[in-house]
């Protein structure tokens, strides 16, 4: 079969299922700016079969021992190990990012299946013995049902493994929405967990567009939805869940600024900045869009930022020595050159120009080159907006506290960092910002799989972040038992006022 004959179909009850809808969608290799593959999107019937599927399978998957569960995870986690190769090949085909890169998502997922192997700790309960004369209570948490997870393209396997390594392992079942455009990890993963003995029908994945997505939204047999995507989706979908009464999680876009002191290392904030921002061309919901340089050292950061970003290489993701790949569609690319276009129109000074760069044997790729823009304004399109590609916007600042203001009037707050040498001013900053995930000379902050990760205002709608304990805290719901065991002759001690411990 040639590569465009490749149609990647729902998996479905343990098995590849084409299912009833004839719609398909292309699937791009962005370096070559061709479609090389195909996806099925799914019908609603077709996102019916998969979640009766999934609530079939949770009858017994929620009786499942969590030693058996936890067995499952590492097994899982080992075949993850395996094919680390395949699935960054997959991803980088797909997506476009670099193979490193690409390892490197799949190494940051596996660390939440490795959380999730800990699942028999994680969930143990409490008890307190003698809560009343001869009264005891305990509390333990069991799983949801079906839970559904809806994902972007940027992360094509760690974000899904962000959510359903911990709701499998708290003995959900589990219904996967992976974006259309980078389908092929979540076809892999499929597979690998049914090799690690997951029964048939705990883990589906439907293939689909909004109308899968509005199909799993409205759905009564579902019952909480995990999201991440863009900020205007992130809304809709847990407006509808909620309505639709569901329990949701719904992470949106973000606009990460990068707060640099004047008492910075300035080569080292450089460096860092140039990797935040350009890695994975600037495609990551943590990457550093916003630079703000507080006092004199402007015009200092600025040229050696530009110094180390003219010297990154630029090609197909496959190609070792690349720094960066292409951006995922050619959409994305002219919306990209259509911001540097207004901002540099609204008066910012255009210090790197990618936009007409071309790679020598992939012309029709969908690359655009690392840009720098200086004295930009929080009113220009290129702050107000999140561009999610290689554009790093600076705007300048005269003092710590006017950095905070700029970073907290910003609606998104997903991750910020800040450069300095001061322990007084990270203190200050961290304890002020009004963002969820804060790095200390650290760009790309993001959480650890046992710390939960999640942004502030509209990054974030829902009370839980993902993985981590508020993921096992999301993924289920509490019980508390008072237990009475009385002997055989005592008095009942029964009284129709309300009950208060003796
Ligand atoms: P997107 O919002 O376009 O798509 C996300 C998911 O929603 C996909 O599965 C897609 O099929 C579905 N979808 C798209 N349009 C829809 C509609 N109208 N109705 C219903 N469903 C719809 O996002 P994307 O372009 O795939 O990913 C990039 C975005 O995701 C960026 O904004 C980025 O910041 C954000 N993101 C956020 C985080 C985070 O943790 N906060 C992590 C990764 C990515």
């Amino acid at each position: 079969m040639s590569v465009t004959e490749t149609i990647y179909e729902h998996w479905i009850n343990g098995a590849s299922v084409a299912g009833e809808s004839d719609r398909l969608g292309d699937v791009f290799d962005p370096a070559q700016g061709r479609a090389a593959r195909r996806v099925r999107l799914a019908s609603p019937g077709d996102v019916d079969a998969a979640v009766a599927a999934a609530a079939a399978a949770a009858r017994t998957w929620s009786q499942t021992s969590v030693t058996a569960r936890s067995r499952i995870m590492f097994d899982f986690r080992e075949l993850l190990v395996r094919h680390e190769d395949e699935l960054a090949e997959v991803i980088s085909a797909e997506h476009g990012k670099t193979l490193e890169d690409a390892r490197g998502e799949v190494v940051r997922g596996r660390e939440v299946v490795e959380f999730a192997c800990g699942i028999p700790q994680l969930l143990k309960g409490d008890f307190n013995d003698q809560v009343s004369g001869g009264i005891d209570s305990h509390s333990f948490r069991q799983p949801l049902g079906v839970v559904v997870g809806i994902t972007p393209f940027n992360f094509p396997i760690m974000v899904p493994l962000w959510m359903h390594p911990v709701a499998l392992a708290c003995g959900n079942t589990f219904v996967l929405k992976p974006s259309e455009r980078v389908p092929g990890a979540s076809d892999l993963v499929a597979r690998l967990y049914q090799r690690a003995g997951l029964p048939d029908g705990v883990l589906n994945v439907v293939h689909g567009d909004k109308v899968a997505v509005d199909a799993l939204l409205e759905h009564p047999a579902v019952d909480a939805v995990s999201f991440v995507g863009s900020t205007p989706i992130a809304r809709y979908v847990h407006e509808a869940a909620s309505r639709t009464g569901k329990r949701v999680q719904a992470l949106g876009g973000a606009k990460n600024h990068a707060v640099v002191m004047p008492d910075a290392d300035l080569d080292f904030a450089a460096d860092h900045i140039v990797a935040a921002g350009y890695g994975s061309a600037g495609q990551r919901c943590m990457a550093i869009s916003a630079v703000v340089a507080v006092g004199p050292s402007a015009d200092t950061l600025v040229d050696r930022i530009r110094s180390r970003t003219v010297e990154l290489t630029v090609g197909p993701g496959s190609d070792p020595g690349v720094d960066m790949g292409p951006v995922v569609t050619r959409a994305a690319r002219d919306r990209i050159a259509g911001y540097v276009a207004q901002g540099e129109d609204a008066g910012a000074s255009v210090v790197v120009d990618g936009r007409d760069l071309v790679v020598a044997g992939y012309e029709d790729g969908f690359f655009v080159g690392p840009t720098l823009l200086d004295h930009t304004t929080t009113d220009m399109s290129v702050y107000t907006d999140e561009i999610f590609g290689p554009v790093l916007i600076v705007l300048r600042v005269p003092t710590l506290d006017a950095a905070i203001e700029l970073v907290n009037a910003n609606p998104y707050g997903n991750g910020t960092a800040v450069f300095t040498s001061s322990g007084e001013v990270a203190r200050t900053f961290q304890r002020r910002v009004t963002v969820g995930m804060i790095g200390i000379n650290v760009p790309v902050p993001v959480p650890m799989a046992f710390h939960s990760f999640g942004g502030w205002k509209d990054s974030l709608f829902g009370d839980h972040h993902m993985h981590g304990p508020e993921g096992v805290r999301f993924y289920t719901r509490a019980k508390v038992v008072t237990t009475r065991w009385p002997h055989i002759s005592e008095e009942s001690l029964a009284q129709l006022t309300f009950p208060t411990a003796q």
